[in-house]
């Protein structure tokens, strides 16, 4: 199916609209004929049934008239030959006419059949025939036919014809033009649909919705479905703007600082001190970038799924172990006391580099958010068939309502915690992506002022049977 100028053209070129009228028109057409026939074969067979009973009456009323004695008969004086339309003709059983007339036209060949009907049509006339046979004396018939010319019988039908051959056109004209007006009411949501997609898809409005007031039924629930896909596409698309605002927004921040410093080091009047000074500065926001920038390119990849895992089987109490080992320094600069609590040999299948960011990670940010003075928690446990890791702290904690945003990408809940600018609110959003990579749930228990704990969940690696 394609589509031109607004209407949908299916591939031998009518529209869907045109076809279904088409169609409709053809249906009503061969029910209109189906009911004609039906009907012209009854008051066909009635007026026949109907005629046939006339013209029995007709000739057992001219036997009246006959009287017979032993060998021979007597026809009453007034006898009529021709009555009420029907003809009589007497033969005896021989089949010789001896009394009464036989239309022109008439067959003269038809047979005779004692007390039964015969219909039959010969050049432009139709017949109806009834014979009596009435035996007298020593084996003598007399045979009394009545033929009946059925002009008018037929002619019903040829007027229900002539009416039919009028009707049909008209009909077929009604029939389209009121199938076109229904399916084109019907069509209306549909292009509605179609006109909402084009704005959305032409990028121009993308709350765009389709109106559901006046639609009903199936169209209804398609509208429906298609407002809901709008309504996804439209926060995704929102989603990818702000993230591309935001990535830019990160990334120019040091990069200002990278062009300034070394304006500032490029200066003629710069000491070597200064110089040395401009580097550090620049090498730390260069360290920044790069970080951000691999931290970015790891979520570019999880979004197209092109991030390898390579899942092998790990052991979490070393990755645990270690992880802390890595964060002891900071913990040590906060003056946060580090407290493990790690089972050994708890075994996952995982990527042993992304869990050990997920777990550093996690320590990182309970130092850096944590309350000086204060202690750090890293517990990892075996429960319910499961690795349970948790990172508890008591420092700030996170408020309600910043709580179920702290997995966005870029989202800080207190921009104003972090004066070096070192975080890139990125570190979360990575480590949900990572531990339901490894088919874990993660979540977050917080209050502001007492401190957070994080938690998630992986499944144990399974020995092969
Ligand atoms: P960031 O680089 O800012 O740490 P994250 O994605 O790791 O980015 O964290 C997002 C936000 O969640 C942080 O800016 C902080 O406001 C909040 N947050 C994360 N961990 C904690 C914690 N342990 N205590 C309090 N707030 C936290």
């Amino acid at each position: 199916m394609r589509q031109i100028g607004g209407k949908y053209y299916s591939r031998k070129g009518l529209s869907i609209k045109q076809k279904v009228t088409i169609w409709y028109a053809c249906m009503l057409v061969l029910i209109v004929l189906l009911l004609f026939g039906f009907i012209l074969t009854i008051s066909r067979n009635l007026l026949q049934r109907e005629s046939d009973s006339r013209l029995e009456k007709i000739v057992l009323d001219f036997i009246d008239d006959i009287d017979f004695e032993y060998n021979w008969y007597e026809l009453d004086d007034d006898i009529r030959f021709y009555e009420d339309g029907v003809i009589f003709s007497l033969y005896d059983e021989q089949g010789r006419l001896t009394a009464g007339s036989v239309p022109t036209n008439f067959p003269a060949d038809t047979v005779l059949k004692a007390y039964s009907f015969q219909t039959f049509s010969t050049a432009g006339h139709n017949w109806s025939v009834y014979d009596a046979a009435l035996p007298y004396g020593d084996g003598k018939i007399l045979w009394i036919r009545g033929i009946l010319q059925t002009e008018t019988l037929f002619s019903v039908e040829r007027t229900m014809f002539l009416v039919l051959l009028v009707a049909c056109p008209l009909l077929i004209a009604l029939a389209l033009l009121v199938g076109y007006s229904i399916t084109r009411r019907a069509f209306l949501p549909i292009q509605e649909i179609r006109r909402t997609a084009e704005t959305i898809g032409a990028g121009s409005d993308l709350s765009a919705r389709i109106s559901t007031e006046r639609t009903q039924g199936e169209i209804r629930q398609l509208a429906e479905t298609f407002n809901e896909m709008f309504e996804r596409l439209e926060t995704s698309f929102e989603h990818e703007r702000q993230f591309t605002s935001d990535a830019s927004h990160e990334l120019r921040t040091p990069v200002a600082v990278i062009i300034s410093q070394a304006e500032y080091a490029l200066l003629p009047d710069a000491t070597a001190e200064e110089q040395r000074e401009g580097l550090a500065v620049i090498l730390e926001q260069a360290g920044k970038m790069s970080t951000l920038i691999s931290q970015l390119l790891l979520l570019a990849r999880a979004d197209n799924g092109t991030q390898q895992l390579s899942m092998v089987s790990t052991d979490l109490s070393l990755l645990a172990e270690e992880a802390a080992e890595q964060c002891r320094g900071s913990a040590l600069q906060r003056q946060i006391r580090l407290e493990l609590e790690i089972q050994p040999d708890v075994i996952v299948e995982g990527d042993p580099e992304s869990l050990s960011r997920v777990i550093r990670n996690l320590l990182e940010n309970a130092i850096q958010y944590g309350r000086t003075g204060g202690f750090v928690k890293l517990t990892l446990a075996v429960r319910e068939d499961a690795a349970v890791c948790s990172v508890q702290d008591d420092g700030i904690g996170i408020s309600a309502e910043d709580l179920p945003r702290i997995w966005q990408r870029f989202y800080r809940a207190d921009p104003s915690r972090n004066p070096s600018g070192s975080n890139t609110g990125l570190g979360l959003a990575l480590v949900k992506w990572i531990v339901e990579a490894h088919h874990g749930p993660i979540s977050a228990e917080s209050t502001p002022g007492q401190g957070s704990c994080f938690t998630f969940r992986l499944p144990l690696h399974q020995e092969a049977p």
